[in-house]
């Protein structure tokens, strides 16, 4: 399984962001996650007390983030964007807040023209410093996987009790700013087969998509190894159809 060995790493080539330097905010050992997807490429979330886990230091974090844009800016690399990512989910880090202010300042510095993304699972917005730092930057991008509750707790599997009703109340908060997520796939979990592109679960999704005021909506599939095995990749071809549905409704969609 995918687990990055340092805070700062990259850049690497992405898909939907160009040249991207990665920011890793925690254990370089083990998956730190509020969610227990089981598509995730980092594995299974072993550590369920999620406060006993080890965040490094803003100091280091700090020092991290600048040794590796110093070097790049050195080395004549190009950084499209200083993106939030990693070993679980970032914004769990105590002091998220705290990172973005300083990111901003760091960004200004040294790559300006860079934009800041953070992939985050959006079990943290109900902390308004986590919420006030995603506002700040260009590139909040949310991960929205279900339509249902039961969907959400098989797919996403959250190691609290936080539902999807919750999640829903702050996405919809966003002014715009907002990017989605979604993966599309289907297999058996639990011996319960499932698809999130079948119905009702489509429908129910699209209801929440359409009831938040995002920007951009990306949909992919599986693109690794996963934890749970003979879960079913969507194919690109298969997500076309699924895009085009969705721009009907006069979203900007991008299939990756
Ligand atoms: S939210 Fe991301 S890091 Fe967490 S379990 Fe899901 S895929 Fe893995």
């Amino acid at each position: 399984m995918l687990l990055w060995k340092s805070i700062a790493f990259g850049p690497i080539q992405s898909r939907r962001l160009g040249k991207s330097l990665g920011i890793n905010l925690l254990d370089t050992k083990k998956k730190i996650c509020s969610f227990n997807c089981i598509y995730c490429e980092c594995g299974w979330t072993e550590e369920k007390k999620l406060t006993d886990c080890l965040y490094y230091p803003l100091a280091d974090v700090l020092q991290s983030i600048e040794e590796k844009l110093i070097d790049c800016r050195k080395n004549g690399m190009k950084i499209d964007s200083i993106t939030f990512s990693g070993n679980g989910e970032p914004t769990l880090h105590p002091e998220f807040g705290e990172i973005v202010t300083e990111l901003l300042r760091l960004r200004a510095q040294y790559y300006p023209q860079a934009v800041i993304t953070c992939l985050s699972n959006a079990t943290q917005l109900h902390r308004i410093d986590v919420r006030e730092a995603l506002y700040k930057i260009e590139n909040p991008m949310l991960k929205l996987d279900a339509g249902t509750e039961d969907y959400f707790q098989l797919i996403n599997a959250p190691t609290t009790t936080i539902t999807l009703v919750e999640i829903m109340r702050y996405l919809s908060d966003f002014q715009g700013n907002l990017i989605i997520q979604t993966l599309f796939l289907k297999g058996v979990v639990k011996e319960i087969a499932f698809d999130n592109s079948s119905e009702p679960h489509f429908s129910a999704w699209l209801n929440h998509i359409q009831s938040i005021n995002l920007k951009k909506l990306y949909i992919y599939s599986l693109d690794r190894v996963t934890p749970v095995r003979h879960l079913v990749k969507f194919s690109y071809e298969e997500l076309e159809p699924i895009a085009d549905k969705i721009r009907a409704f006069g979203l900007d969609v991008g299939v990756y």
